[in-house]
């Protein structure tokens, strides 16, 4: 089974969770900046962060084989604070870069007029540089939270097929799945979705348009989750093909619409370029 996991925070996780991806499946994966727990105080924590998901990650996901891409944005808990507003400006320097492949994770978290701002700010930067945008749905009232994010996605004019909205549940799918835009669904341990779950839903609305991951992140979470799915639909009767299109060509074909998927790599047709992180220099004493 080879897996593209389309949303989970390695930034959080250690190097014996790479080990176990890899050896599930998991040959790429996209990281989508977020809240890291600590509240950030200036947009500079910010820079530092987006350094590290364009360059430390994608080097540490390399030893263990894995390809690492990731997204870039102010995310909503923190689009309130007004010490991280400038981060705003700092965005279009990372969505330039190689390895960004969709502006994210946007959307809302208590649905404030200053989410909604940064919302619709950034879903225009996705349109401007031509790129996706991946949509974070609320944990309270989703449901209202969701049909909000699908009308400012409408307004924004960003054509709906370049758009995920993730995180949802039964209840929240038919929406998404009705708007055009693409549908995401976060399997969690104990919580949110579940795989069972997940794969009533793609038995009742089939297999195209939908991404699935494990959105593993410092909160208790668990990275196989999209292996434990892909296992649940074989067993339920799904094909091997229709878990590859789920877990695998799926995320190539959303993410693969910045243009900056390297697809020979993926399918393994050519080895990419070894990997080297110059930035942490420092820490090896000038040697
Ligand atoms: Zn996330």
């Amino acid at each position: 089974m080879r897996i593209f996991d389309p949303h989970i925070h390695m930034t959080s996780r250690t190097t014996d969770d790479y080990e176990r991806m890899a050896a599930a499946g998991v040959r790429a994966l996209v990281e989508p900046a977020f809240w890291l727990g600590q509240p950030r105080t200036s947009a500079g924590s910010f820079a530092d962060y987006f350094d590290s998901l364009v360059g430390w990650e994608p080097f540490r996901a390399s030893q263990f084989g894995i390809r690492h891409y990731a997204t870039i944005a102010l995310n909503p808990k923190e689009a309130n604070d007004p010490r991280c507003r400038e981060v705003l400006d700092l965005l279009p320097r990372y969505l330039d870069k190689d390895n960004v492949v969709a502006v994210g994770e946007i959307g809302y978290d208590s649905t404030t007029p200053e989410e909604d701002e940064a919302f619709a700010a950034q879903l225009a930067l996705a349109v401007a540089y031509d790129l996706p945008a991946l949509v974070h749905t609320p944990h309270r009232d989703k449901a209202r939270g969701t049909e909000r994010s699908i009308a400012v996605v409408a307004e924004s004019g960003i054509e709906p097929g370049r758009v995920v909205i993730d995180h949802l549940n039964e209840v929240t799918v038919e929406l998404v799945r009705d708007s055009g835009c693409w549908a995401g669904f976060s399997i969690y341990p104990d919580t949110k979705m579940s795989p069972p779950r997940m794969v009533e839903i793609l038995r009742k609305y089939g297999t195209e348009r939908m991404l699935v991951n494990s959105a593993a992140d410092w909160g208790r979470s668990d990275p196989l989750l999209t292996r434990v799915t892909g296992d649940a639909m074989l067993a339920a009767g799904f094909t091997d093909d229709d878990v590859d299109q789920v877990l695998w060509r799926n995320p190539i074909e959303f993410y693969g619409q910045s243009g900056r998927l390297d697809l020979a790599e993926l399918e393994g047709a050519v080895a990419g370029p070894a990997p080297t992180f110059e930035g942490n220099s420092i820490l090896r004493g000038g040697s």
